[in-house]
């Protein structure tokens, strides 16, 4: 689809098809629009973030996506494979430029069992796990792997749903009560039939987060680790940089780096990381999960870093040099879950930028995010305390 006189001649790519139309797809068309892209969306509720920046087309009006676009990415974790494996064989024939990240991204990321397993075949550290397909299975896994453990489903869950933390043996036919149709499919726990995950409960020191953009010719740009807080599993804060990882950051680069160059992946990408401590009280990082597309735990970078995930991931699909992923200044990036603070308040904290994602306020529905960046670090902290002090729902943040 072209646009007379909109661009300019040298690009080739003109309109990005992205899947899904959420907080995310908007930023990313936020992003392309300075870069001269222009951005439609397959997504279902019509009314989505996304449909501010673009045209939203529904699952029924596939075939219209993709007549609309000239190369495709995602925004959205739970993309059915079919979809992005056709995207990516028409990409194959000639037909349209791309579907980056490939199908193989996907399919490992909506899979625990499959991802852990990767991880430990590229020789990066997990927690210890078993999968489990029976109450009986469940049993030896407790045995074997010792309690507390985490039961979870391998697939469909989200924020911590479909999760369930057995601490003695009297929780084990509760946990299976509660997960095991996931097993058989009944019920609503995960998309299709799929064994369950038990792993070993660690007691994490913190919690972080790589993310790193992989361009088509195969460069990779990381960005610094980030600390994650959550509250009742819902990301609430990222801090960046992670203060005293430094000596976490090559471990963690190369373990992105090696699973990136791995699944062929272009795009920008997010690794989540517990760390803890070895047997030698020596700090070690143990890989959680991937998320392949750009992340909630990279927003900071926005205002943040030289270059956002959001602008590096637009360059990596249209084939463009990928920019600096270097801090500005530390910053704090604090999610608004269910109600909207007023702008006024918010905005009176010196460094305080606002993004509002445009949506109906619900309880624990991520509506929009703050990053704090003030110039002098100093004040970071207190203008993390200010902004807790304005905002409604406190995320646990107050105590
Ligand atoms: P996940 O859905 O795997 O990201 O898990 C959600 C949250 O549950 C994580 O952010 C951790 O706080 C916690 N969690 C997940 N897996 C484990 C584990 N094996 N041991 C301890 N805590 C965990």
């Amino acid at each position: 689809m072209t646009t007379a006189n909109a661009y300019p001649t040298n690009q080739t790519i003109y309109t990005l098809g992205i899947l899904g139309g959420g907080q995310l797809g908007m930023m990313l068309a936020e992003a392309a629009l300075p870069l001269g892209y222009r951005c439609v969306f397959l997504e279902d509720a019509p009314n989505c973030p996304a449909s501010l920046y673009g045209e939203v087309f529904t699952s029924e009006q596939l075939e219209d996506f993709i007549a609309a676009a000239d190369v495709f990415t995602l925004e959205f974790e739970n993309t059915p494979i079919d979809t992005v494996t056709r995207l990516q064989q028409l990409s194959d024939n000639g037909k349209k430029q791309g579907m980056f990240p490939p199908p193989l991204a996907l399919e490992v990321a909506q899979d625990r069992l499959r991802e852990k397993t990767l991880f430990n075949q590229l020789n990066i550290q997990t927690v210890p796990f078993q999968s489990v397909n029976s109450k009986q299975e469940l049993y030896v896994a407790c045995a074997e792997l010792g309690l507390p453990l985490v039961l979870k489903t391998s697939r469909g869950g989200y924020d911590g749903k479909g999760q369930f933390v057995i601490k003695t043996d009297a929780d084990i036919d509760q946990a299976w009560y509660e997960l095991g149709d996931a097993v058989t499919g009944k019920g609503n726990l995960t998309p299709t039939p799929a064994p369950l995950i038990a792993e070993g409960f660690i007691n994490f020191s913190r919690e972080v987060s790589i993310i790193a953009t992989r361009a088509q010719d195969g460069s990779i740009r990381c960005y610094d680790l980030v600390e994650n807080h959550h509250h009742n599993g819902i990301l609430a804060t990222s801090h960046a940089p992670a203060v005293g990882t430094s000596h976490l950051l090559p471990t963690a680069k190369a373990a992105i780096e090696t699973l990136m160059t791995h699944l062929d992946y272009v795009g920008t990408m997010a690794l989540e990381l517990f760390v803890t401590k070895d047997a030698n009280d020596k700090d070690i990082i143990l890989a959680n999960e991937i998320a392949p597309r750009v992340h909630n735990s990279g927003h900071w970078s926005i205002e943040g870093a030289v270059t956002s995930q959001f602008e590096n991931h637009i360059r990596a699909v249209v084939g463009l040099p990928l920019g600096d992923t270097d801090n500005v200044y530390p910053s704090i990036m604090v999610n608004v879950l269910g109600n909207y603070p007023s702008l006024i308040e918010v905005l009176a904290i010196d460094g305080a930028h606002y993004h509002t994602y445009h949506k109906q306020e619900r309880d624990d529905r991520k509506i929009a995010h703050i990053t704090l960046m003030p110039n002098d670090v100093t004040n970071l902290e207190p203008a993390l305390e200010q902004l807790v002090r304005v905002l409604p729902n406190k995320m646990g943040l107050d105590t």
